[in-house]
């Protein structure tokens, strides 16, 4: 039987902003979402990015082996291809390496579950309280985001909840109170990570030559998200 490969857009060496300390990260080729605001839709085409094997992505993590504290499969969306990705985590732990996933949790569970299985931490990223406002914002409702965060309480993984906050849609001290209050009762959210709209993807909706539906959004204004931040504290977070 031929080795399990998967379709990997980028890898980054040390990265410091996907999951705790220095991390080898994989970027992921593929994703089914179509957020207004991503900033790799150079990720998004499931036929893109280069076959890597089981072997090969093993191997180039290990090499980094003393300088990180773990691995990142992020993307794209990592949970379509969950196979490959269960394999590598539970390789990767077997040398000391824990590994998060950077997920919309959008991806069939069912599927996707061996790799959460095989994952330390998720790094969730819910697009909105309401699901329509997800929908209009992602293509998509948040009720399979909020199912893997269910499996997460159930299964006792370890969450990092994340949630760009986007002038308009997003930011509104309504909506993010409205989250706060939908995520109050999950055991498994360790800390909330508030991420900030910002244009640094512009130019690869340039380069790709696909007009950009958020090219006039301002970026996030730094004192409504510091309220924010204040939102999700007041009502016991830890905020990142
Ligand atoms: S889930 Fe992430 S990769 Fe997929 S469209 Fe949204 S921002 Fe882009």
């Amino acid at each position: 039987m031929p080795e399990c490969s998967a379709r990997v857009h980028h890898t980054e060496t040390f990265g410091t902003v996907d999951g705790p300390g220095v991390r080898f990260v994989f970027f992921m080729q593929g994703c089914g979402l179509r957020c207004r605001y991503c900033h790799n839709p150079d990720s998004l085409d499931p036929n893109g990015g280069a076959l890597w094997t089981l072997t090969q992505a093993e191997q180039e993590a290990l090499r980094y082996r003393n300088f990180i504290q773990g691995v990142t499969f992020s993307g794209g969306e990592p949970l379509l291809q969950a196979e490959f990705v269960a394999q590598l985590s539970r390789r990767l732990a077997r040398e000391g390496l824990p590994s998060a996933i950077d997920t919309a949790g959008a991806p069939d569970l069912r599927a996707a579950a061996p790799a959460i299985d095989a994952a330390q931490l998720l790094l969730l990223d819910v697009k909105a309280a309401d699901s329509e406002l997800a929908r209009q914002l992602c293509g998509e409702g948040n009720e399979r985001s909020f199912a893997t965060l269910d499996y997460c309480e159930q299964t006792g993984k370890r969450v990092w909840l994340r949630h760009v906050l986007v002038p308009g849609w997003t930011l509104p001290s309504k909506q993010l109170t409205q989250l706060a209050r939908r995520l109050r009762p999950y055991r498994c959210v360790e800390l909330v990570e508030l991420l900030p709209f910002h244009q640094l993807g512009a130019a690869k909706w340039a380069t790709l030559g696909r007009p950009y539906p958020f090219r006039d959004m301002p970026p996030a204004d730094p004192e409504a998200v510091e309220e924010a931040a204040d939102l999700f504290a007041g009502m016991g977070f830890t905020v990142l």
